[in-house]
């Protein structure tokens, strides 16, 4: 494989600067176990305030925050609604069957991520014991590097309340989704009961993210992340690379929206190349059948890191791609075609 040199394959690839690693290196740290951090502590309260949830808690990983989420929400042969496309249904690796006994009820995401209302409508049982208890839906924002539509989410949540369910929205990039659509986390997730919110994405941080809600489900999750082996101990040494992202890496994800703007209008001048313009840092690219593979062994041949998953190119702009990197992906593919 060749050596990537700009690597747009996700935001997860970013490293911590050495400010992030200073704040890491001086953080105030305790046994969590014992809730003794008070950087962990000074972490949830932070995400907690910015989602306008009361309280709030840091785990190693989204879909551990995810998982414990939908084991909070629904007891075993109870099930949860999401959509086809949710990263809580299918890239999680089924956790939530395998280790809550929890039923999934994916729905066809919309093209814009959204789940259309009647199909939501239509996939909530009722009472009747030939059906599971349906007690959740669950969204997500961004999706796909889309923004959900504000109003279908206040429509979306407040048919599920209705209903009787509660609502859970998978935020790993909700700061994207702010800052893409210019509200505050908080609008985004007053309408959820609980939050999962990714500090190793966009933000930067290497590891972590915080699930949000009330106290009383908050008290449940963590008896459930001891279970699952995800109580840390001096956890202040990677919260605190959390706390610095919060300050420091929020207003920056402009910047990745308008570079993979920039990228991806350049990419789609090109015949052959078919690219939806990003809303936020994420956007996909399908090429050409008859130029696909070529042009995706000339771009790794560049050493422009991209996954090609599904038949298609998902491209990711981050704290470590910068104008120059956008430079190098347009001038090898250009490089391309005028070869062609
Ligand atoms: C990355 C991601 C997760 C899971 O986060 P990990 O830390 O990789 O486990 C969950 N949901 C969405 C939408 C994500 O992009």
């Amino acid at each position: 494989m060749a050596t990537i040199v700009h690597d747009f394959r996700s935001d997860t690839v970013t490293r911590p600067d050495a400010a992030m690693r200073a704040a890491m290196a001086e953080a105030p740290v305790g046994d969590d176990v014992y809730g003794e951090d008070e950087t962990v502590a000074a972490l949830e309260a932070r995400v907690a305030d910015m989602t306008g949830k009361a309280a709030g808690m840091f785990v190693p990983s989204g879909t551990q925050s995810n998982l414990l989420a939908l084991m909070s929400h629904c007891e075993r042969g109870e099930e949860y609604i999401a959509g086809q496309e949710a990263h809580a249904y299918k890239f999680e690796a089924g956790g939530a069957a395998v280790l809550g006994s929890i039923q999934p009820q994916p729905i066809e995401n919309a093209p814009d991520g959204s789940l259309p209302l009647d199909k939501i409508t239509a996939a909530i049982k009722p009472d009747d014991i030939h059906f599971a208890r349906t007690r959740l839906l669950a969204l997500e924002n961004t999706i796909g590097g889309k923004v959900l539509p504000q109003t279908y989410v206040e429509e979306a949540t407040a048919l599920a309340r209705q209903a009787g369910l509660a609502t859970h929205l998978d935020g790993a990039r909700i700061f994207n989704a702010a800052v893409a659509s210019n509200r505050s986390a908080k609008d985004l997730a007053a309408a959820f009961d609980t939050v999962s919110v990714c500090l190793s994405k966009g933000l930067g941080a290497p590891v972590g993210s915080v699930l949000v809600g009330s106290p009383e489900f908050i008290a449940k999750a963590r008896r459930l992340r001891k279970m699952v082996g995800g109580g840390m101990r001096q956890a202040g040494i990677i919260a605190a690379a959390g706390l610095y992202a919060l300050e420091n890496n929020v207003e920056r994800l402009a910047d990745d929206h308008a570079r993979a703007r920039r990228l991806a209008e350049g990419l789609a001048r090109h015949d052959g190349l078919d690219v939806e313009l990003p809303q936020t840092n994420i956007f996909f690219l399908r090429a050409d059948p008859a130029i696909g593979e070529r042009f995706a062994d000339h771009m790794a041949a560049a050493g422009i890191g991209v996954s090609g998953r599904y038949g298609q190119q998902r491209w990711v702009t981050h704290k470590d791609i910068g104008d120059e990197a956008i430079d190098a992906a347009l001038d090898a593919a250009a490089r391309f075609f005028a070869a062609a």
